[in-house]
C-alpha cells in the first residue's frame, strides 16, 4: 500500500515525515504544523530520531494545538537530555497543556501504534556514544500477523478447534512480519541487512559524493552514492531520498539521483525531497525515474 507521507527535509533546517493513515509522525522539524494543519490532530504518535533542533523545533506549536487526555505519545531516544528539558519547559510556557504522554525509548523495542502496526527502534551511528547510551534511532514499521501453520492448513475448521483447546491458539500459528516502512532519520550507511525487504524506505541522502571532510567531523550522515549502492543490493520496494543539503541545487541532486540510477541500474521508483519544498502525498507524485 502507498500510504499518504507528507513531508519536508533539509538537512540543518527541519525534517519531518507524516503518515496520514497510521497517525504517525517522523521528526517534528519547523513548520510540520502549518503544512499539515488541521491534519496534526490525526498525530497519535510522534517518533523523533534525535535531538538536533532541525528534528524537534516543531514540536511546541503541534503540542500546543493537539495535546489531550494521552495524545500524542512522544518516543525519544533515552539519553537525549533535550527532550525532558522541553518537557518540563512547556509545562511552564503552556501550563493549560495536559495529556501528552512523553517516552524515553532504546534500541530494538517495539511499540504498538494501531491493530496489528508497529513501530520497531532501531540504533544508529548519527551520533557516536558508547553502547548502552541511546541517542540516535532509525525506525521500522512492521506489521505482524499469526498465520496457521503449514502442517494445519489442510485439517478441518472441528479438528483446528480441538488442537486449540488441547495446546492453545498460539501452539496452531506462527508470527509472520511484513516490514512495511524504514525512516532512517539521520545517519551513516552501516548495515545492509538493516533495510532488506522492506516495502518503502525513506532514507537520509545528505551529500550527494563523498567530498573530502564533508563527513569527518561531528555527526555522521549517508551520501547518495552510498545509498544507491545498498538499494542496489538488497530488496526495497520504492526509495525515497531525503535530508538533502541546501549547498546542492534542485538541478545537480536530480542529475545525480539519475546518474546512480544508471550507474547501479535501480529500477525501483525513486521519489526525492528538494531543499526547501514541502510534498503532500509524495508517493501518488512521479517518480523522478519513471
Ligand atoms: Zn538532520
Amino acid at each position: 500500500m502507498n500510504y499518504n507521507i507528507t513531508c519536508y527535509s533539509t538537512a540543518l533546517f527541519a525534517t519531518w515525515f507524516f503518515i496520514e493513515e497510521l497517525g504517525l509522525l517522523f521528526d517534528a522539524g519547523d513548520g510540520v504544523t502549518s503544512t499539515i494543519l488541521q491534519k496534526s490532530r490525526k498525530v497519535k504518535h510522534l517518533f523523533i530520531s534525535h535531538a538536533d533542533r532541525d528534528h524537534l523545533n516543531g514540536i511546541p506549536q503541534f503540542f500546543q494545538l493537539n495535546a489531550r487526555q494521552d495524545f500524542p505519545k512522544i518516543y525519544y531516544p533515552h539519553d537525549s537530555g533535550s527532550f525532558p528539558a522541553l518537557q518540563n519547559f512547556l509545562a511552564k510556557f503552556d501550563p493549560h497543556l495536559t495529556g501528552s504522554e512523553w517516552i524515553p525509548i532504546r534500541e530494538n523495542t517495539s511499540f504498538n501504534i494501531k491493530g496489528n502496526m508497529y513501530v520497531e527502534s532501531i540504533r544508529n551511528g548519527h551520533i557516536q556514544v558508547e553502547a548502552g547510551i541511546t541517542k540516535s534511532l532509525s525506525y521500522k514499521i512492521v506489521e505482524k500477523k499469526r498465520k496457521l501453520k503449514d502442517e494445519f492448513q489442510k485439517l478441518s475448521g472441528k479438528e483446528i478447534a480441538q488442537i486449540a483447546k488441547e495446546k492453545g491458539q498460539t501452539f496452531l500459528t506462527i508470527e509472520v512480519r511484513e516490514e512495511i516502512l524504514g525512516y532512517s532519520g539521520d545517519t551513516p550507511i552501516e548495515d545492509y541487512q538493516r533495510w532488506d525487504k522492506t516495502k518503502t524506505l525513506i532514507h537520509e541522502a545528505t551529500f550527494l559524493t563523498n567530498e573530502v571532510g564533508l563527513n569527518s567531523k561531528s555527526n555522521k550522515h549517508s551520501t547518495l552514492e552510498e545509498v544507491m549502492q545498498m538499494i542496489a543490493s538488497i530488496n526495497v520496494e520504492r526509495l525515497i531520498l531525503s535530508h538533502f543539503s541546501s549547498r546542492y541545487s534542485h538541478e545537480e541532486i536530480d542529475k545525480a539521483i539519475l546518474d546512480n540510477c544508471k550507474k547501479y541500474n535501480i529500477q525501483i521508483p525513486v521519489y526525492r525531497i528538494l531543499p526547501g519544498l514541502s510534498y503532500h502525498d509524495i508517493l501518488h507524485q512521479e517518480p523522478i525515474n519513471g
